[in-house]
C-alpha cells in the first residue's frame, strides 16, 4: 500500500471512529473504536492495512496489551502465521511471569507476561489500539526484551500525535493508521 492509498484508508477509518468528550474524565476526548469494529468493511480494511504492512517481514510472535490490543493483535498473529502473546494486568496470568512497572499521570501501574511466552531471539510485533504517551507500549517492549525478544515493529490503529508518544519509542519502528494532531 502506497502513501496515497494509506491516506485514503486513514481518512475513511477516522470518519468511523466515535469521539466521546469528557470520558473517562472531564477534558478528555475518548476515541472509541467500537464504531469501527462493528462496521464489517471498516474492520476488514483496518486488518488488511496492518497485514499489508507486515506480511513480508519475519514475525514469530505478536504481542498485545490488555484489553483492546487483543482485538487486532490476535487476528494479525493468525494472518502472519505467528503466535499470539497477551500482556496482562497484574494477577491475571496463572503461570510463572515477569512484571514491569510503569508511570501513569498520577502514580504507577504494572503489567505482566508469562516467563515462557517469548524465546530469546524471537522477532516480535507489538500492537495496541492507541498510542498516547507511549508509557503502556514502552513497558510492553521492556518485558519482551527482558525475555530476549527483538521488537521488530509496533503498530497502532490510532496515534494521538500531539502527546509525542513516538519520542518515547524512538528506538522502534512505529506504524499507525490514523493520527489525531
Ligand atoms: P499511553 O500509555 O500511550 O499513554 O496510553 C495508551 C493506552 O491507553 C492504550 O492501551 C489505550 O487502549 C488507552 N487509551 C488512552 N486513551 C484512549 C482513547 O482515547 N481511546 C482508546 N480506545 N484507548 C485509549
Amino acid at each position: 500500500m502506497n502513501e496515497i492509498q494509506l491516506t485514503e484508508v486513514s481518512k475513511k477509518l477516522k470518519s468511523i471512529i466515535r469521539s466521546v468528550p469528557n470520558f473517562p474524565k472531564d477534558g478528555i476526548v475518548f476515541r472509541d473504536i467500537t464504531t469501527l469494529l462493528k462496521d464489517k468493511e471498516a474492520f476488514k480494511l483496518a486488518v488488511d492495512t496492518f497485514y499489508q504492512k507486515y506480511k513480508d517481514i519475519k514475525i514469530d510472535k505478536v504481542v498485545s496489551v490488555e484489553s483492546r490490543g487483543f482485538i487486532f493483535g490476535s487476528i494479525l498473529a493468525y494472518l502472519l502465521g505467528a503466535g499470539f502473546v497477551p500482556i496482562r494486568k497484574p494477577g491475571k496470568l496463572p503461570a510463572e511471569k515477569i512484571r514491569q512497572e510503569y508511570q501513569l499521570e498520577y502514580g504507577t501501574d504494572a503489567m505482566e507476561v508469562h516467563a515462557d511466552a517469548i524465546k530469546p531471539g524471537e522477532k516480535v510485533l507489538v500492537h495496541d489500539d492507541l498510542l498516547a504517551t507511549g508509557g503502556t507500549v514502552s513497558a510492553a517492549c521492556k518485558l519482551i526484551e527482558r525475555l530476549g525478544g527483538e521488537v521488530v515493529g509496533i503498530c497502532f490503529l490510532i496515534e494521538l500525535s500531539f502527546l509525542n508518544g513516538r519520542e518515547r519509542l524512538k528506538n522502534y519502528d512505529i506504524f499507525s493508521i490514523i493520527q489525531y494532531n
